[in-house]
């Protein structure tokens, strides 16, 4: 049986120039990026080849980029390091960070570290369109306000939060602002000078690098106290000598992005689902989303199962955020836009890469077709339908 990847949010495959760039690495450029020698050099031309390459994916300066062991690392850094910073320059504890309720765990967890360690968080609520209001940050923000931390483009939904508007609000109060863009680096254009955001935080694996290589985007002049202490590498803010062949690839990754326009893709997907599965619906259809993400919620049925059936007719898709997957719990970003947990659990996450085909999407909608019929005929709740519908 043919499988077909559907859940290019969850990561991504590599790409063959990614794996021809870590295979020589790892072969021949052994040396210590640190090192005076020649092999050091070697490992450091490499190096600084690729962070130039991934300051060009963000419109960044080659200096203002801190590689990371990817988008967790640099959420832990971007978040812990402004706020740490910000403690001796405020001459108090810092006590106030505003975040949003749909950010992905690895802001989520490390705010309620923070909070754990004495620091204040405002989670802003989210209506039912999957996006932030600007206004909700300007409310939220007291005197001793020291981050924000808003997400670029959910994982889930798919939504792009409007990061200028924030970052000027953010700007006029004197607060650090930092964005997780991991979902939205290699999908959408991406300028940080125009995004106005002072740290942003990206991951190699979501754009056909490979896993365990990620930057973080730190403004010149931005204070950020380190996480990691050691060495003197990454400018004094990321200790522990640094991984060539992954962060070299990742910069492979950022200069070789596909072209392909993946939004009529998702548009025809979503077009057929509608018009032949009844009982469906777009999650935050109306909102600014990326072009590979479709968030549906399929009544009557639990996505879980509608993922294992369609996992055994050859498609991969998700179910809630691949982070959360296995818990049982419903995903915390469609309880956050209003869905009960009913409907929570009845939503489905399907995303496209560089390799989808036409063809492929209509396979796959055909097999969801097939599937919600028979998850429904055969549910408790399919039943009732039959009989009451
Ligand atoms: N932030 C977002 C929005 C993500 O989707 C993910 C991964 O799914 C991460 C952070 C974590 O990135 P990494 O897997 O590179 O640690």
């Amino acid at each position: 049986m043919q499988h077909i990847y559907f859940d290019h949010n969850a990561t991504t495959p590599v790409a063959p120039l990614v794996l021809d760039e870590m295979r020589t690495c790892l072969a021949e450029v052994y040396g210590n990026a640190s090192s005076i020698h020649y092999f050091g050099q070697q490992a450091k031309e490499r190096l600084e080849t690729a962070r130039r390459r991934v300051a060009a994916l963000l419109g960044a300066g080659e200096k203002e980029i801190v590689f990371t062991s990817g988008g967790t690392e640099a959420d832990n850094l971007a978040i812990l390091g402004a706020v740490r910073a910000a403690m001796p320059a405020s001459g108090r504890p810092a006590r106030h960070v505003i975040t949003s309720a749909i950010e992905h765990p690895a802001v989520l967890n490390t705010c309620a570290q923070l909070q754990r360690e004495g620091v204040a968080v405002d989670y802003l609520p989210i209506g039912s369109s999957g996006i932030v209001d600007p206004d909700d940050v300007r409310r939220a923000l007291r005197p001793d306000t020291v981050l924000i931390t808003i997400m670029h483009a959910n994982n889930e939904l798919g939504t792009i939060q409007p990061i200028a508007a924030i970052a000027a609000i953010a700007r006029e109060a004197g607060v650090s602002f930092h964005s997780d863009g991991v979902q939205a680096a290699g999908r959408i254009p991406i300028c940080v000078g125009d995004l106005g955001v002072d740290l942003y935080s990206i991951s190699a694996h979501k754009f056909y690098g490979p896993k365990g290589a990620g930057a973080l985007y730190v403004r010149k002049g931005t204070p950020l106290a380190p996480i990691l202490f050691g060495g003197h590498h990454e400018r004094d803010r990321r200790a522990g000598t640094e991984n060539v062949p992954i962060f070299s690839a990742m910069g492979v990754a950022a200069a070789n992005l596909p072209s392909t326009d993946l939004a009529p893709l998702r548009d025809r997907l979503e077009r057929a689902v509608l018009d032949r599965v009844p009982d469906a619906r777009i999650n935050c259809a109306a909102s600014p989303r990326i072009p590979n993400t479709s968030n549906i919620c399929f009544d009557f049925i639990e996505g879980e199962p509608l993922v294992i059936a369609l996992d055994l007719r050859g498609f991969a898709i998700s179910s809630g955020s691949a982070c959360s997957s296995g818990a049982v719990e419903p995903s915390h970003v469609l309880r956050a836009i209003g869905l009960s947990d009913r409907q929570a659990r009845s939503s489905v996450r399907i995303s496209l890469g560089a390799s989808n085909t036409v063809e492929q999407v209509d396979a796959l909608v055909e097999a969801i077709v097939d599937s919600v019929t028979l998850l429904r005929r055969i549910s408790p709740e399919g039943r009732l339908v039959q009989i009451y519908v």
